[in-house]
């Protein structure tokens, strides 16, 4: 096994695929401070600036003394607190439908999938869909038909196909590298036609997107249809931790007697359920917060038309800039870290071979001078290495 493993990593290594976790030593804000130094990051889901928003810490510590940490059990055992209930109720009259909450939206999707669909039935998911969903069809031992990314044409050839006693449509509602949005009114379309229910993880949209920031389906005017499950989650825009899944109050109920990330794990401490009460209070009505991210939506992709690479066309707070081989990828990144400006670079098997890209994610807590430094760093480097600009 040892020898392996040192294959296996010798390997990435050599792929240039090899990890390193940086040490983040502030709060997650734009400017951090990260392995010793200060940086301007542009690395975080943060969406709305809420992570270090002192609102959400004052609520979390002032749970924290009432309550104290641990749960001592699940949530069906005796781990439900007032918090988590107050919460669901936050997240119910917000969204419009019940909600079940969970520890992660990884946990939520691996325990969900499963509990919606079996071996008697059919998922149709999207390539690019997040690898939770990808793991969460898995176990739920449906047979599994992939459509091309955003492609409904395929997806209807699939669905015309198939005979299962139930089918399931899974999609991300915002896609995490490429920022772009799942086509959803014409997936609601098919599943009309073709009885086919929609699992919708809005990881990226919630908070974002739509009146109030209820999400992507909200953004396409069909919030809350009674084909949809939205998952949510709250380690992005929320500025928290945890998930919830939001749909028809029988879903809600069979979920909560069947999903089994809900059931056989300790409950979350109740100062995140606190600090997510106060989230949602500034979520929905963070206007000004979505108006601002807009604006520097708008400014990066103005500005990065005259780069020597392809800025992704993306309406959405993730913008990808994709470079293609990981060296230059990798390459590039490392330039941007001398000039003080923190940007992941993203590489297989996250993203297909050959697209290696930066992964810009903007935060309503950026300025519009951060992304013009990000812009004006980016083209002294396409300048300065014009080997590295010309692989684009
Ligand atoms: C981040 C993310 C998740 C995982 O959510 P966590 O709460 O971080 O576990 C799930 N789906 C998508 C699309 C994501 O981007």
């Amino acid at each position: 096994m040892f020898e392996r493993f040192s294959e296996g990593l010798a390997a990435l290594t050599r792929e240039h695929r090899r990890r390193h976790r940086r040490i983040v030593q502030s709060s997650q804000q734009p400017h951090l401070t990260v392995d010793g130094v200060a940086k301007l990051s542009f690395c975080s889901n943060d969406y709305l600036g809420l992570a270090a928003h002192p609102a959400l810490a004052a609520a979390a510590c002032e749970a924290l003394s009432a309550s104290g940490l641990g749960t001592g059990a699940s949530h069906l055992v005796s781990g439900h607190h007032l918090w988590h209930e107050r919460l669901e109720e936050a997240l119910a009259s917000w969204l419009g439908r019940p909600c079940l909450t969970f520890a992660t939206g990884y946990t939520a999707s691996v325990g969900i999938i499963p509990a919606l669909v079996d071996r008697a039935d059919a998922i149709f998911m999207d390539k690019l869909n997040h690898a939770s969903l990808n793991d969460g069809c898995l176990l739920s031992r449906a047979s599994t038909h992939r459509f091309r990314h955003n492609d409904t044409e395929h997806l209807r050839q699939l669905l015309e196909k198939s005979d299962a006693r139930q089918k399931l449509i899974v999609v991300d509602g915002i896609f995490s590298m490429d920022g772009d949005m799942t086509p959803l009114p014409a997936i609601l379309a098919l599943a009309e036609a073709f009885d086919a229910w929609i699992y919708l993880d809005d990881a990226h949209g919630i908070g974002v997107l739509g009146e109030q920031g209820r999400g992507t389906a909200s953004h396409f005017g069909l919030h809350n249809h009674p084909r949809l499950i939205q998952l949510v989650t709250f380690g992005k825009a929320a500025g928290s931790q945890g998930a919830a899944v939001c749909a028809e109050p029988v879903v809600i109920d069979w979920l909560m007697h069947h999903a089994r990330s809900h059931i056989f794990t300790t409950a979350a401490p109740a100062l995140l359920a606190a600090s997510l009460c106060a989230s949602i209070d500034i979520m929905q009505q963070a206007d000004d917060r979505r108006a601002h991210l807009q604006a520097l939506i708008a400014r990066w992709q103005e500005g990065s038309r005259g780069l020597p690479w392809a800025a992704l066309p993306s309406q959405t707070p993730i913008q990808g800039l994709v470079i293609g081989s990981n060296e230059d990828t990798l390459a590039l990144a490392n330039a941007l870290w001398q000039d003080g400006i923190w940007v992941p670079a993203i590489r297989p098997p996250t993203v297909p071979e050959g697209t290696a890209r930066l992964r810009i994610s903007l935060s309503a807590s950026h300025t519009l001078a951060d992304v013009d430094e990000l812009l004006v760093s980016l083209t002294r480097i396409a300048q300065s290495h014009p080997t590295q600009a010309s692989m684009a």
